[in-house]
C-alpha cells in the first residue's frame, strides 16, 4: 500500500537548501524565527510568536529530556527552536540543515544567546547525517520531513543515531483531503513540499524505519489562526519585501501565498506524532 502513504511530489535535497537560503529574509518577516505554525487556544489574543513557542514547549515536554541529555533536531531552521528547548529543558542538541544562510544564522544567534556550549548547528542532507550510531537520547524533526526527497531514509538515519529507548516527536503536515494535481504542484513549486502522508500513516511510516510510534495528536484547529496571522504580517510587509526581492517576486507571492494557506485551510492538517527507539 506504499502510494497509500508516500504521496511524492518531488523536490531535490539542494532544491529545499537554496529554497530556505532564498526565502529566509520573507520568513524571517512572516514567521519570525520559528519557521513553523503555532498552537492557539481558544480565543487567544497572543502572538505568532506565543503561539509558536506554545508548540515548540509542547513538543520538548514529550521527548521528556533530562538536563545535559542531548537532542538531533533535524531540520534547524534559524535554531530558535532548539535555542527554546536548551533554555527549558537544560538539554544540549545538534542542529542540522540544509541551508547553509540558516546555519550560519543559527550559530551565530546560540553565541549572542551564551548558548554555543550547549547547542551546535552543521550544514547537511538529514538523508546522510554524520555522526555515529547511538548518539542521541531524542530527536525531533518540526516541519522537515514533507521536504525531504525521502522521508524513509531520514526517519533511518533518526532510528540509527538514537539510543535504544530515545524518543522522537515529529510534527507535520498532513493530506487530510485528496489534493489536485494542480495544488501538488503548487505546493511543490512554490513551497519545496516533496511528500505528505495521511493523518494515520505515520505508524506504517515510522515501524518501517524500526521507530515505534508511541501516540499521534492531530491538532490541526489549534493551528488554523496561524494562517491568518502569516498573511497578515506579508500584506504588512509588502513593500518592504518587494524592495528587497524585487517586483516580480512580490507579484508571484501576492497569488502564492494565499494560494498555499487555502490548501492548508480547506485540505491540509497538522499531526504531532511521538515515537521511540525500541530498547534491545
Ligand atoms: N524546524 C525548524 C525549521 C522548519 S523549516 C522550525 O521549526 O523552525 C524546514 C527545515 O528543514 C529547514 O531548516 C530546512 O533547511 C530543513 N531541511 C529540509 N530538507 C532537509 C534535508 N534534506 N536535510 C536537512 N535539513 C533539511
Amino acid at each position: 500500500m506504499e502510494g497509500d502513504h508516500r504521496r511524492e511530489f518531488h523536490a531535490s535535497s539542494e532544491a529545499v537548501g537554496s529554497f530556505y537560503d532564498h526565502m529566509g529574509v520573507l520568513f524571517a518577516s512572516i514567521f519570525g524565527e520559528n519557521i513553523h505554525v503555532g498552537i492557539w487556544d481558544t480565543g487567544d489574543g497572543s502572538s505568532m510568536f506565543a503561539a509558536q513557542t506554545r508548540l515548540t514547549d509542547r513538543l520538548t515536554d514529550l521527548l521528556r529530556l533530562q538536563s545535559g541529555q542531548y537532542l538531533l533536531d533535524v531540520g534547524c531552521g534559524t535554531g530558535r527552536p532548539a535555542m527554546r528547548l536548551a533554555e527549558r529543558a537544560q538539554a544540549r542538541a545538534l542542529g542540522v540543515s540544509i541551508s547553509s544562510s540558516q546555519v550560519q544564522s543559527a550559530i551565530a544567534k546560540s553565541r549572542d544567546a551564551g548558548l554555543s556550549a550547549q547547542l551546535e548547528f552543521i550544514h547537511v542532507d538529514a538523508m546522510n547525517l554524520p555522526c555515529e550510531s547511538e548518539t542521541f537520547d531524542a530527536a525531533w524533526a518540526v516541519e522537515m520531513l514533507f521536504h525531504v526527497p525521502d522521508r524513509l531514509q531520514v526517519l533511518r538515519e533518526i532510528h540509527r543515531t538514537l539510543k535504544p529507548g530515545g524518543r522522537v516527536v515529529l510534527a507535520e503536515f498532513v493530506e487530510r483531503e485528496q489534493l489536485t494535481g494542480e495544488e501538488r504542484d503548487l505546493l511543490t513549486k512554490g513551497f519545496a513540499f516533496s511528500s505528505l502522508l495521511h493523518p494515520g500513516n505515520h505508524g506504517d511510516a515510522l515501524s518501517q524505519s524500526g521507530l515505534e510510534v508511541i501516540q499521534a495528536h492531530d491538532v490541526t484547529e489549534q493551528t488554523r489562526p496561524s494562517m491568518s496571522w502569516l498573511q497578515s504580517r506579508y500584506s504588512a510587509d509588502r513593500e518592504r519585501l518587494a524592495d528587497h526581492y524585487g517586483p516580480d517576486f512580490a507579484a508571484q507571492m501576492d497569488q502564492l501565498l494565499p494560494a498555499g494557506l487555502s490548501i492548508y485551510t480547506e485540505k491540509l492538517g497538522y499531526v504531532i506524532a511521538e515515537a521511540r527507539r525500541p530498547t534491545r
